[in-house]
């Protein structure tokens, strides 16, 4: 007999609950505020947008660092290059805005040469990016990371799915932790795998850790609603791959068709990306595809802005710390999920 987790297993994902309205007195959405900062190097780095761009081949490179930044958002500038080419990336971010731009890493091979270079050239945010970042090879990551680079900077590490995870990668010193596995909608692992835990959950599940570093929600978002549900849970920052894709700023070129222009969205573990990058492929836990052009990213973050501070006021919130403290969560049915979807052309 297998044991389940826990004495009551949950799986909350976002179209498993809605937020309850409550009573508010804010007027107007401009009264609602989202902005948060993150800690870089003992200074408190401000943000306007509590937003963060996917550290992948298809979503985040210089362009979209300077726009993100620019809007009082961030991106994760992706490791699938040569140390000179993200350290190109990073000088063009850095200049472009007079930026703390981000920039992703793994735990193996070249990461704590890419790690230094990266420092060397300005970059105080990095991004320890694992599939299953509960591992000892993160763990020793961090250890070296922290070693060589001391407190001076930001160590985003993930993916975890559980609390336990969690509270690791902050002992072993990460500064804030991308929460969710298998949930981004180009990702197979849960199909490939068997293994990962629904992404609104992993978010509850964390947020009740006695650690206080920011959650990322990561993975799964599809539209405003969902980043008010996850910041309503716990979490501090979203972080959007599918949502940002096909914007003007994504690295890749415009594909056109005669049903109209598309650019490449992929995982960094489909068969495309793994053959691009490494020659070879290993475990296929993602897939490629295509995505409609959405124009710029800027006009991308102003609609999900609208939306966010649409439903920080239902809830009565002027913060997210408002957010989290007010939020009510009620269960819907597979009634209430389609009730909650525009649904006339159903009936
Ligand atoms: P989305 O916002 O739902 O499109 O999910 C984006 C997230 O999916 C990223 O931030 C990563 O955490 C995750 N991801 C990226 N590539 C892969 C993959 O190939 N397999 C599984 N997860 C992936």
């Amino acid at each position: 007999m297998k044991k389940i987790k826990g004495n009551t297993p949950k799986g909350l994902t976002y179209d498993d609950v809605l937020l309850v309205p409550q009573y508010s007195d804010i007027r107007s959405r401009s009264e609602v505020s989202m902005a948060t900062t993150l800690d870089v190097a003992y200074a408190e780095v401000p943000l306007r947008l509590p937003i963060i761009a996917s550290p992948m081949d298809t979503v985040s490179e210089d362009k979209m660092g300077v726009a993100m930044w620019e809007e009082g958002a961030l991106a994760v500038v992706h490791r699938y290059n040569t140390i000179n080419q993200q350290l190109d990336m990073m000088d063009r971010i850095i200049v472009g805005a007079q930026s703390n731009a981000a920039a992703a890493i793994g735990t193996s091979g070249d990461y704590l040469e890419r790690a230094t270079a990266l420092y060397g050239v300005g970059v105080r945010i990095l991004c320890v990016d694992v599939a299953h970042g509960h591992h000892i090879l993160m763990k020793e990551a961090l250890h070296e990371l922290r070693g060589h680079l001391g407190d001076s900077i930001h160590i985003m590490a993930g993916n975890v799915a559980t609390l336990e995870g969690y509270n690791d990668l902050v002992d072993w010193g990460a500064d804030s932790v991308r929460c969710n596995i298998g949930g981004g909608s180009i990702c197979s692992t849960r199909i490939q795998t068997g293994h990962g835990v629904p992404g609104l959950q992993t978010v509850l599940d964390c947020a009740a850790s006695d650690r206080q570093i920011p959650i990322i929600a990561d993975g799964g978002i599809r539209n405003a609603g969902d980043i008010v549900k996850a910041l309503a849970a716990g979490a501090d920052f979203v972080m959007l791959g599918s949502l940002l894709a096909g914007t003007d700023e994504t690295p890749g070129d415009v594909i056109t068709t005669r049903d109209g222009k598309f650019k490449s969205y992929r995982g960094m573990a489909s068969r495309d990306a793994q053959i691009e990058w490494r020659g070879k492929t290993s475990s296929l836990e993602g897939i490629a595809t295509t995505i409609p052009c959405k124009g710029s990213v800027r006009d991308v973050l102003r609609d999900l802005e609208r939306g966010i501070r649409s439903g920080l006021s239902y809830s009565g919130a002027r913060t997210i710390k408002e957010l989290q403290e007010k939020a009510l969560f009620v269960r819907q049915t597979s009634s209430g999920q389609l009730e909650s979807s525009t649904h006339i052309l159903k009936r």
